[in-house]
């Protein structure tokens, strides 16, 4: 894979991070964009092996009614599906926000050997923020963790989501004091 070192715009970090690899996040970010219009909690994620999509999905909690359907889950067990095989190998995960404990799980049980994420998660990030499970030489599996790529669009997602969530909630309360004036 060309490496080249790049400065990204948002944490001033050094990473080894391709244009391409912007470019699969942006395709992670449109993901998050469905995720959004379906009233689901924003993420997006991306399996890709050797520059081809193996899947992209985003989760679907809320229409699945599955606590399960985190959008780095979907996307693994359709990437195996594709692949014929349970093992990832070669293969990168880009999600918009960093994964949490279950998905990090899936990822080493997957044996994906790079994780490109957009937004810290620090109330559930296992991939830095509470833990860095991914990093753990207790485990059998290691993977390259790239943090904080187009972060700034990721976290934008999630607040839109979250604004949206307490416009209804409001609009809500509005509504029922109306019923009850108008029974009044
Ligand atoms: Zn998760």
């Amino acid at each position: 894979m060309m490496a080249i070192l790049k400065r990204c715009e948002e944490n001033g970090n050094l990473e080894r991070i391709t244009d391409e690899d912007l470019g699969w996040m942006r395709v992670a970010l449109a993901q998050g964009e469905v995720a959004l219009e379906e009233g689901e909690v924003p993420i997006g994620a991306v399996v890709v092996k050797e520059g081809r999509v193996l899947a992209a999905d985003h989760n679907r909690t809320e229409g699945d009614r599955d606590p399960t359907a985190h959008a780095e889950i979907l996307a693994i067990r359709e990437a195996a599906g594709v692949l014929g095989g349970w093992r990832l190998l070669e293969t990168t995960i880009y999600v918009t926000v960093e994964p949490c404990p279950m998905c990090v799980g899936a990822i080493i049980q997957a044996r994906i050997p790079r994780v490109v994420f957009g937004a810290d998660d620090p109330k559930a990030g296992a991939a830095g923020s509470l833990y860095n499970i991914l990093q753990d030489r207790r485990f059998n599996h290691r993977a390259e963790v790239v943090g904080g790529i187009m972060g700034k669009a990721s976290a934008e997602l999630l607040r839109r989501f979250f604004r949206n969530l307490r416009d209804r909630r409001q609009d809500g309360g509005n509504s029922t004091d109306k019923e009850t004036c108008s029974e009044g």
